[in-house]
């Protein structure tokens, strides 16, 4: 029996997503898959390489069996990591994917474990799923994102500058706010304002920034990244989100990690992504989705970090320098990242006792393990049984991503 061999992932097109060959996936997918035609105007978004219901990967040489199913057939490949922890019916506890992002993902939230729950039980149409989602984002090209609520000294900057912020939240609770510091409370006034006044003030805002009436290095920091929401997403409260959230512009392997309950939006670039298998987000603007505004502003934690702090930093391996680990604080997933160099002869990958998935960013190669050989080439993903040892010999530099459980 095959405990290593390669998947195929499951593309979604939403809107958001790069177009055609600009957009990674769609580059990925094809060099993986030889019947797979790249459409010029069709938006690329998202690979899913997993488990989950609403994008199963499958197994190619068996017929596009689904992973899932041959999971259950074989639940000893799962692990220890995996079934000590979780049940092993529902297969990989984690959800692996990669994004190419073109326009502003919505302003989003993930619950944790009881309100994702709850909401499940209370909104199956538009929570789907009772998990929670933590989810780690490692950047792939130059990667923007809105993350975390801003240290309150530039939130209130901000209001004090922009005085059209003001009127759409409230004069006098901005001026309460800017003595106490009640954030919820003015976030919570703003998201549900009304849109008889901010899109006046929107439009006011935008007008303001073009004729250069907001003049500190705060404002000017994002004048552009703000002019171009707005351009996506006309008249939509989402785009005065970039005052109350840190902008942060990630270099290729840089990572931040979404804990539950933190307001997050993907701008633009390529991603990695790995996240607990769920497809729970809890939405208030920047969509043409449904939003559940209430929702989101009662269940965010409203805790104030500086971009900086919200930077997830890998870990080296001493006894491994072609290794980055990058481990939330969560038990469904790790990630690693490994860069070969051309000239390595072979190079044993860490055996976990955890079933993987490795993905191939660049370069080429081939694997080996006990039973036989897989080629190894660009968008290429191979699933690996737990406690498989796997030698890759690259043919070029290999950059590849590995998710596993840490248990
Ligand atoms: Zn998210």
């Amino acid at each position: 029996m095959d405990l290593v061999f390669k998947i195929r992932g499951v593309i979604k097109n939403y809107e958001w997503g790069k177009l055609g060959v600009n957009s990674m996936v769609a580059v990925l997918q094809r060099s993986a898959d030889d019947n797979f035609k790249i459409m010029d105007d069709l938006p690329y978004s998202e690979l899913w390489l997993g488990t989950h219901d609403s994008g199963p990967a499958t197994i190619p040489h068996l017929a596009n069996k689904k992973l899932l199913d041959w999971l259950q057939m074989n639940p000893l490949s799962l692990g220890e990591n995996i079934s000590k922890e979780f049940a092993s019916s529902a297969g990989l506890p984690f959800l692996f994917k990669v994004l190419s992002v073109n326009k502003a993902l919505s302003i989003q939230v993930h619950p944790d474990k009881q309100t994702a729950s709850k909401l499940h039980k209370e909104f199956p149409q538009h929570y789907p799923d009772d998990n929670h989602k933590p989810e780690l984002a490692i950047a792939l090209t130059n990667f923007k994102a809105l993350c975390g609520f801003r240290p309150l000294n530039e939130i209130k900057a901000f209001l004090q500058e922009i005085t059209e912020l003001q009127k759409i939240i409230n004069v006098d609770l901005v001026k309460s706010f800017l003595e106490k510091g009640d954030l919820r409370s003015v976030f919570t006034a703003l998201m549900t304002s009304s849109s008889s006044v901010y899109e006046a003030q929107i439009l006011q805002i935008i007008e303001n920034f073009k004729c250069n009436k907001y003049t500190s290095d705060l404002s000017m920091s994002v004048k552009d990244i703000f002019l171009q929401i707005c351009e996506q997403y006309p008249s939509d409260i989402g785009c005065v989100c970039i005052f109350f959230l840190n902008y942060v512009k990630l270099k290729s392997g840089e990572a931040i990690f979404l804990a539950a309950n933190e307001p997050h939006a993907y701008l633009s670039g390529d991603c990695i992504e790995c996240m607990a298998c769920s497809d729970n987000v809890v939405r208030a603007g920047l969509t043409p989705k449904f939003r559940d505004v209430q929702t989101l502003c009662s269940i965010l934690t409203y805790i104030c970090k500086s971009a900086e702090e919200n930077m997830f930093v890998p870990q080296k391996d001493v006894n491994d320098p072609f290794v980055l680990t990058y481990a939330p604080p969560v038990k469904e997933f790790a990630i690693d990242s490994i860069t070969l160099p051309s000239d390595t002869i072979e190079y044993k990958l860490k055996t976990f006792q955890s079933a993987s998935i490795l993905l191939i960013i660049k370069g080429s190669g081939v694997s080996c393990y006990e039973k036989g050989e897989v080629n190894l080439n660009i968008g290429c993903a191979l699933f690996i049984s737990a406690n498989c040892d796997v030698i890759v010999k690259p043919s070029e530099e290999l950059l590849m991503f590995r998710a596993y459980c840490l248990g």
